[in-house]
């Protein structure tokens, strides 16, 4: 006679109890994307843009842009600390990731209460990424004048 072995349900939740630490994670996850969505209401603008005097808007559907850690998290960059994050376009975004495989931007930095790093001032790290992107700037205007 066929029945379902008692075994059954405490096995799968058994099986659910081990999962827990992905619940954890997706806590992690939650806490960030608050944090990201709460900054870009209030910086909706790329901030690196903005300091070249363009507006350029972040926040309307598609990967316009993003919320970027300053000093990188790999870097022991504080994942939450506002003085960390920086609002920027995909364009921008782009320059920081590119010019960061060369080592992150040369500025001052303090470690905040949680001992995780963070630029002592944010306008330095938004100066060294301004001048990034003048200079792609600068090179995509030359590539097309050449005709390269
Ligand atoms: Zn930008």
């Amino acid at each position: 006679m066929p029945y379902i072995s008692k075994g059954t349900p405490s096995t799968i939740h058994k099986a659910k109890l081990h999962r827990k630490p992905s619940g954890l994670q997706s806590n992690y996850n939650n806490a960030w994307a608050k944090v990201s969505i709460n900054y870009r209401k209030a910086h909706p603008l790329c901030e690196c843009c903005l300091h070249l005097g363009t507006m350029t808007d972040i926040t309307a559907g598609g990967y316009k842009g993003c919320v970027d850690h300053m000093i990188p998290i790999t870097r022991n960059g504080s994942m939450y600390n506002l003085d960390n994050l920086l609002a920027l376009c995909k364009g921008c975004h782009d320059t920081k990731s590119q010019f960061e495989s060369k080592g992150i931007a040369p500025v001052p930095t303090r470690l905040d209460m949680d001992g995780k790093v963070v630029p002592y001032d944010r306008q330095d790290v938004i100066k060294w990424l301004a001048d990034k992107v003048k200079i792609k700037l600068q090179w995509a205007e030359q590539s097309k004048s050449t005709g390269a």
